[in-house]
């Protein structure tokens, strides 16, 4: 893994908003307004002199779900490199989903456990956002909307106008709900245009129809099925904000078809619970069942469930990672970008997509910064978007890939085999040794690279600690 990678990784997520910025145009149009879309109004709205939002659902005023984000009701974590990037852009927002009910969880307020092994801590006060989604969509985007040249837009985007190779405008219809200057469709015109349109996006499409490169679309089948509920918090666990269970499907420990399971202590004084399973694997799919799983997991998830239900199982499936390869594109147009799940989409249980949108962002304002020709195909930011997607792929697919093949008996390359067995080494040592601890939780929190636990002196204290473990 060359330095300049792992460095220019720690570069992104460390990056400060620009002093005294050039405005570089006049109008960028961001398609999508949730996470990833408002990351990016907030870093456009320092160098377009307008930045338009079009988002079809009718934004909530109070946090609350929304058809264009299914996913909303599962539990979801801002990771610390996600949270110190949204503080640093949008200052107080961590302090504001307090004040709501969020919890700002230390590690002297998790529990996080593999089998029935508690991890043993790092010693390092990381600290990330367990959150509603809607609220911290809400908080996000009461900030960026307050910008005073963002503004919104309630529509679909449909397809992209171009001239020379760049892109002028963006098309877009209308959502039909009346009220005063609706257009049923039209096309803004921009000089700068982000897809920040999720897993739907359909850009690829709308290139390819245009004559563009269609960028390559890389899935791997990761099929996984959320439940999650909500439950009182009651006060004699006051003292816990999250707890996370992992099964590392040994046969000796019945996990009812839980592979991970996630409490947060979020707003409202609540619990929310979240059950995961793969492939068949139905996690609980009425509350008996859930709080029937719950009771497989280690003692804290019985007294974590134990409260009165305030919000029934709700069910999620995705069935596959996915990302898109813009950097194998050959001919795009110029004055375009993608961010977000619309790029890459994770298994969701590592709990990177919004913190890997943040440094999508991140790569944004770096490339509006290096003097790059906005005349020219975005290939700079793409690049640098490369560098943070490899990192969360690299994550969360290199353990489903390893699941897939040894659920199927494929027989892999020799140096496969050893990085898998390299990391396996690492994930036990990190439950027993500070050090490997703090340098597996610096990647799991996406502050570090994870070309970073190759290094020597990590790998030598992993093989001791296991060592030491095994003979112990
Ligand atoms: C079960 C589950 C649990 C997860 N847990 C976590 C977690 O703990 N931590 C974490 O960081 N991430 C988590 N994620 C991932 C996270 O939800 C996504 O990565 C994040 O929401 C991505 O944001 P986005 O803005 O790219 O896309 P989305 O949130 O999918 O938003 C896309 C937006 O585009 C809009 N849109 C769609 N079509 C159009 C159009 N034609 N024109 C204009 N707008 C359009 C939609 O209405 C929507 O607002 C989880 C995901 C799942 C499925």
């Amino acid at each position: 893994m060359p330095e300049s990678v792992l460095t220019l990784f720690e570069s992104l997520v460390g990056a400060e908003p620009p002093h005294d910025a050039p405005v570089l145009f006049d109008t960028a149009c961001v398609m999508g307004g949730s996470i990833a879309g408002l990351l990016a109004a907030r870093v456009l709205s320092d160098r377009a002199r307008k930045v338009v939002i079009v988002e079809p659902d009718d934004l909530p005023k109070e946090a609350g779900p929304r058809p264009g984000v299914p996913q909303d009701q599962q539990v979801h974590t801002l990771l610390p490199a996600g949270r110190l990037w949204v503080e640093r852009w949008l200052p107080g927002v961590s302090r504001e989903a307090q004040d709501r009910g969020a919890s700002l969880v230390g590690p002297d307020k998790q529990f996080v456990g593999h089998d029935d092994v508690r991890q043993v801590r790092d010693g390092v006060d990381h600290r990330f956002l367990a959150i509603g989604r809607p609220l911290l969509e809400t908080l996000v985007r009461d900030r960026v909307t307050a910008l005073p040249n963002v503004s919104v837009l309630r529509a679909r985007a449909t397809g992209l106008r171009y001239d020379d190779g760049a892109v002028t405008g963006v098309r877009f219809a209308g959502t039909g709900t009346g009220g005063r200057g609706e257009r049923a469709e039209g096309v803004i015109a921009a000089d700068f245009a982000v897809d920040a349109m999720g897993r739907s996006s359909r850009l690829s499409n709308w290139l390819a129809q245009d004559g563009y490169d269609q960028p390559r679309l890389e899935r791997l089948e990761a099929p996984v099925n959320y439940a999650t509920a909500l439950f009182e918090r009651p006060a004699k666990l006051a003292e816990l904000e999250t707890a996370t269970v992992l099964q590392l499907f040994t046969p000796q420990y019945p996990s009812g078809g839980v592979s991970v399971a996630a409490a947060t202590a979020t707003e409202g004084q609540q619990w929310l619970v979240m059950l995961m399973g793969y492939g068949d694997e139905r996690p609980g799919r009425t509350i008996d069942e859930f709080r029937a799983n719950c009771a497989l997991l280690p003692a804290i998830f019985g007294d974590i469930t134990s409260g009165d239900v305030t919000r029934d199982v709700v069910p999620y499936h995705q069935a596959e990672s996915r990302r898109r390869h813009f950097t194998e594109a050959g001919r795009l147009p110029a004055r375009l970008v993608g961010m977000g799940d619309a790029v890459a989409s994770f298994n969701p249980v590592y709990g990177q997509g919004m913190s890997s949108a943040a440094l999508h962002a991140s790569c944004l304002a770096s490339y509006l910064d290096s003097g790059a020709d906005p005349g020219e195909a975005a290939t700079e930011f793409f690049r640098l978007q490369q560098v943070v997607v490899d990192a969360a792929w690299a994550v969360s697919a290199g353990g489903d890939a390893a699941r897939i093949d040894a659920e199927n008996g494929t027989e892999v390359p020799e140096e496969v085999r050893r990085q898998r067995r390299v990391m396996e080494q690492i994930v036990r040592a990190a439950l027993v040794d500070p050090a490997v601890s703090g340098a597996f939780n610096n990647v799991s929190y996406m502050l570090r690279h994870p070309g970073t636990l190759f290094d020597p002196a990590i790998l030598e204290k992993a093989a001791a600690a296991v060592e030491g473990a095994t003979a112990g």
